[in-house]
């Protein structure tokens, strides 16, 4: 989330490029936050902004299978694997792909009955995001999103310097709650993501990739260097795990 010296970019791309998702998130945790919302109509128009390769659109087509999906993400790349994500499973009649700004969705007013965003909301903020998608509701639509939250109140250092740095606006849920009813809106639930959403198709899949591109780029020290950066995620999060997460926050306009 911090900015990250030019010459890494080209190996964080080729670790995260290539995972099932670039986030932490899962089947499960999707149906729970969709359980919390009000009844959808029952051929939904939804967005997924932020959708990355797509490994949450691609959950969210299936358990919602009248639905139709405008996916927008502003990396092609990642846009390309959904596409292929879609096809594989027969869904590129109901998943668009838009390649775009989430601060400016190329969508006109009150398209949706559901704006969903995993792992996202940071680049614009929840409050900024949360005032911008708006209007792109119709009545009755409501939005659920994923935001880095602390669980806890006294982390280690080691811990609070690492997100500091990554993400200094993070902020506890108590806090969140009260930004999202201060941007207008009415929490419907929220929940924490288990400790195994960080892992199996996020965590697990990126060490694995950090392991193989380590031998690749044996002879490459700048390279050596953002993967040991990405590394360092991964540790952080499995000595300090307990004390933050990303939740679940599903919301309606008040
Ligand atoms: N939702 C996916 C998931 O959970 O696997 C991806 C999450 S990834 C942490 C954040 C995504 O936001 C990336 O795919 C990135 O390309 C996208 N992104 C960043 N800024 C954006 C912007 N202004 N407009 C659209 N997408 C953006």
């Amino acid at each position: 989330m911090t900015p990250k010296p030019d010459c890494y970019w080209p190996i964080f791309l080729e670790v995260f490029e290539a995972l099932p998702r670039q986030g932490p998130g899962s089947r499960e945790c999707a149906a729970r936050a969709l359980a919390l919302g009000p009844a959808l109509p029952a051929e939904p128009r939804i967005a997924d902004l932020g959708c990355g390769s797509g490994g949450q659109t691609l959950q969210l087509a299936e358990l919602l299978p009248h639905s139709t999906i405008d996916a927008l993400d502003s990396h092609a790349p990642l846009l390309e694997r959904l596409k292929a994500g879609a096809l594989a499973k027969s869904l590129q009649h109901r998943i668009r792909v838009h390649r775009g700004d989430m601060d400016a969705p190329p969508f006109a007013d009150q398209s949706f009955d559901l704006i969903w965003s995993e792992g996202a909301v940071y680049n614009l903020g929840v409050t900024h995001a949360l005032r911008r998608w708006r209007p792109l509701l119709r009545p009755g639509g409501w939005i659920a999103f994923t935001e880095a939250v602390w669980l806890r109140g006294d982390p280690p250092p080691a811990a609070r310097a690492f997100w500091e740095a990554e993400y200094p606006r993070m902020a506890d849920v108590p806090a969140n709650l009260a930004i999202i009813t201060e941007a207008g809106f009415e929490t419907l639930g929220h929940f924490p993501l288990p400790a195994e959403a960080w892992w199996s198709d996020f965590y697990r899949p990126l060490e694995a990739r950090v392991g193989v591109l380590k031998k690749e780029y044996a002879g490459d020290p700048a390279a050596q260097t953002a993967l040991s950066l990405i590394q360092h995620e991964v540790d952080i999060h499995r000595r300090y795990g307990e004390y933050y997460s990303y939740a679940f926050f599903v919301v309606r306009p008040r």
